[in-house]
């Protein structure tokens, strides 16, 4: 760790960059070096201490402590450190928005399981209608599947032989400071990425990596009442495992459920606001507007209503998570003040005042003060 690069100078931005600035520079980078798309022998590596140094810079207690200590970030752990054993947790998907990616790091499961490819996830997104009434789904994806020429060895010819550095045993042992101790640790053989093998030549047709991409349709059904974020988990559809010897990853689909113009969700009741004028509570008013399962919302304001009632609308909500009947529809009054107003409407309003606003002002207050200690 002793020649660790500053991690500013590793995202290529200065001291005062801000969170957005340092989103933007990671996100280009990891772009960049990301093993799957780049071809550069140290891709990894570079994108693991690109990975490394937005962990840190983007937690701003980490940030403070290494602006503070730098890379043993002393503070109050004394093994401290940010280089730590385990991976740096960024959430890619955040990032990268429909990508693909693999999840490279966080890696507990691949340092469990060595030979598991890793998971893929891609996003998908849908709307409250479909949330509604279900849906099937297809979609065209571009997925890693073992390179036919080296059936997935990255090796020419499929032609291996022992990695020396690590003498097939794909771990080796290094000795590592954390903080102020001195540990011996062992660590997957970067050499061979702990398969304990490494290609006499590298495949020409995949470059060493032992995957191709090739466009494969992914069908699924959504749910009926499926909420945001949940995943779909396909087995085997990920990345081929290393060397092509071992279980493929899973692909997991992310439903993202698309915001609706009015409509908030609760499960699966929906919320919206309803901006109604003054004449409409005092009189009651019948108030008619498109839903989503395609049948008018039909909403009955009742004579003296304020703003902030709510009317609930039974089963015109999204289904319930255990597949029988509807939620509500819940709907919150609120009174639309006009921003302009004609000289007609301004007269008549004037005309109205004392009619609705009693000139007694300090028994109005008392009165609705009386009012909200009965209600
Ligand atoms: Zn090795
Ligand atoms: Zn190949």
């Amino acid at each position: 760790m002793a020649d660790k690069r500053d991690y500013y100078e590793v995202l290529d931005v200065d001291k005062s960059a801000s969170e957005k600035d340092l989103k933007n520079a990671f996100r280009s980078l990891a772009r960049k070096y990301h093993p799957d798309r780049s071809t550069a022998d140290d891709a990894e590596e570079k994108f693991k201490e690109i990975q490394e140094a937005y962990a840190v810079l983007s937690d701003s207690q980490k940030r403070g402590q290494y602006d503070r200590f730098g890379h043993q970030g002393a503070g109050g752990n004394p093994f401290g450190g940010f280089g730590g054993s385990g991976g740096f947790n960024i959430n890619l998907e955040d990032l990268f928005g429909g990508d693909i990616f693999s999840s490279m790091f966080g890696g507990g499961r691949q340092r469990r399981n060595k030979r598991r490819g890793n998971d893929i996830l891609v996003r998908h997104t849908i709307d409250l209608e479909m949330v509604l009434n279900g849906s099937s789904e297809e979609i065209e994806l571009d997925l890693p599947s073992p390179c036919q020429a080296c059936e997935g060895t990255g090796a020419e010819d499929g032609d291996t032989t022992q990695c020396s550095p690590c003498g097939g045993q794909g771990r080796m042992r290094v000795r590592q400071q954390m903080g102020p101790f001195i540990q011996d640790v062992v660590k997957e053989c970067r050499e061979c990425s702990g398969i304990g093998e490494i290609a006499k030549s590298r495949c020409s047709d995949c470059k060493g990596s032992g995957k191709e991409f090739r466009a494969e349709t992914i069908r699924f059904d959504i749910p009926l009442g499926v909420e945001h974020e949940t995943r779909m988990r396909m087995r085997g559809k990920g990345e081929p495992a290393p060397n092509g010897k071992g279980e493929a990853g899973d692909l997991f689909v992310e439903i993202e459920v698309q915001e609706h113009p009015w409509f908030e969700r609760q499960n699966s009741d929906l919320i919206m606001s309803l901006p109604v004028g003054f004449t409409d509570l005092m009189l009651g008013a019948t108030i008619k507007i498109p839903h989503i399962d395609g049948d008018d919302l039909v909403i009955k304001i009742p004579s003296n209503s304020s703003a902030g009632h709510t009317i609930t609308i039974r089963n015109r909500g999204l289904p319930n998570s255990r597949g029988v009947g509807r939620g509500e529809v819940v709907i919150l009054l609120k009174l639309h003040v006009p921003k302009k107003l004609n000289k007609a409407t301004k007269k008549a309003l004037e005309q109205l005042r004392e009619a609705l606003s009693p000139a007694d002002i300090e028994a109005r207050i008392r009165a609705d003060a009386e009012d909200r200690r009965t209600n």
